[in-house]
């Protein structure tokens, strides 16, 4: 079997696409490509049972130059330096998107925390907190959840960094819980934010969100609260799946009951009652009018891409589908609306809370909402126009647009010395 595109394969491809269009020279192109700082720390944990364990974490900060570097905190046993270089530099062109002030970073740990305790997944922050602490802070480098973390690793984040500081600095993070400087509607930012781009590309295809069914594959943070906006908006959400597998329904599911279950302690959504079990891969080429790959990278691939039957792809996830897949889904007439694009709900709330950090001066969450549709909704209009205007993908639109304002920044700040 020939291997499959990594993450860093992926993001390379996608950043040479959108340098041929734009005409970027070689140096441009270089400058990039390469991250502009990382780190690579060990972590010690003391584990419950008294024995230590050595952890490896990361923190790459791809770009600078449109402001401080943003992007999320990963625990998940595959994260490796690499995976952690592809989102970072997904988050650069993400951020330069939809014209939020900040470059790219993303930071991971190599844990399986679902292996771990609560006491121990918290020592584990504070250290890898600690360990980074010198090149994150509210100017340099703001990191917020990804997969395998979430706003209460946040708050022992923020925590960390305020006491090694000495006082509190809760523009650090973002993502946090409310009660600690976090942003009203941050929670569900991500999963709006793909509603918001799936219903953008239903209108531009005259299709309303009633006539639809979706799949949604990933129930966590992102992919759960995605499949209730979308069912809650009248689309019929069919089937949706976790890591140990999936549940369908062709009637059609209730999301908010599934994640209340969750919620009180339901393992999985796979066996729910009312349900057929479906397997990750059978969702993903489900015959549905929406596909929303809600987990990890890689999910859409040259192995399976032209079993794909859904009209529109929306990714909920960073990098689910890789250029060979792109191509394959593209010469069917398939729509992907980009990760760059389709996610970036989350980060443009987390610029949200970012600037009430710093101004100690709260929004209501309706504030919040109607700003994150705004900023979405100008996103996809800049990047569906310039796909038609160009002839491409939307994929390409949006990662020229991206790379095309920090390109602009480079040039316009000069090269120093
Ligand atoms: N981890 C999220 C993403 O991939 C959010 C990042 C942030 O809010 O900084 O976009």
């Amino acid at each position: 079997m020939v291997a499959r595109q990594s993450a860093w394969e992926s993001a390379q491809i996608q950043l040479a696409e959108a340098v041929k269009h734009l005409g970027l020279d070689d140096g441009t192109h270089q400058l990039l490509a390469t991250p502009r700082r990382e780190m690579t720390v060990s972590i010690p944990l003391r584990r419950d049972d008294g024995h230590v364990e050595v952890l490896r974490g990361y923190r790459v900060q791809h770009n600078l130059s449109r402001g401080p570097a943003k992007g999320g905190i990963r625990y998940h046993p595959s994260t490796d330096i690499d995976e952690v270089r592809a989102l970072a530099m997904w988050m650069t062109w993400k951020c330069a998107l939809i014209g939020i002030p900040y470059g790219g970073a993303k930071g991971g740990v190599t844990i399986d925390p679902r292996l771990y305790s609560r006491n121990e997944l918290e020592r584990v922050t504070r250290r890898y907190a600690s360990e980074i602490g010198p090149i994150v802070g509210p100017e340099k480098d703001i990191p917020a959840p990804d997969v395998g973390t979430d706003d209460q690793t946040m708050a022992w984040f923020m925590d960390t960094y305020s006491v090694n500081k000495g006082y509190t600095v809760t523009g650090v993070v973002t993502g946090k819980p409310v009660s600690v400087g976090g942003s009203q509607g941050r929670g569900g930012a991500t999963s709006r934010g793909v509603m918001y781009s799936a219903f953008a590309a239903l209108r531009e295809a005259g299709i309303s969100p009633r006539e639809v069914s979706v799949a949604v594959q990933g129930f966590g943070k992102v992919g759960g609260l995605a499949a209730q906006y979308l069912h809650d908006a009248g689309c019929k959400v069919v089937a949706v799946s976790d890591v140990k597998g999936g549940a369908y329904n062709a009637m059609g599911l209730n999301p908010a009951a599934m994640l209340r279950a969750i919620k009180s302690g339901m393992e999985s959504v796979a066996g729910y009652p009312g349900t057929d079990p479906i397997s990750n891969e059978e969702l993903i080429e489900l015959d549905v009018d929406i596909l929303v790959p809600a987990a990890l990278e890689g999910v859409i691939h040259d192995g399976n891409a032209d079993a794909v039957k859904a009209r529109f792809i929306v990714e909920g996830a960073n990098g689910p589908t890789t250029p060979d897949a792109d191509a394959i889904l593209e010469s069917r007439g398939a729509i992907v609306v980009p990760d760059i694009l389709a996610n970036s709900g989350g980060v443009a709330v987390s610029y949200f809370e970012w600037v009430q950090d710093l101004q100690a001066y709260w929004w209501t969450e309706d504030e919040v909402n109607d700003r994150l549709r705004a900023i979405m909704d100008k996103a996809y209009d800049e990047v569906s126009t310039l796909a038609r205007e160009q002839g491409v993908s939307l994929r390409t639109a949006a990662q020229m647009i991206g790379v095309g304002r920090v390109a602009e920044a480079h040039r316009t700040r000069g090269l120093y010395p």
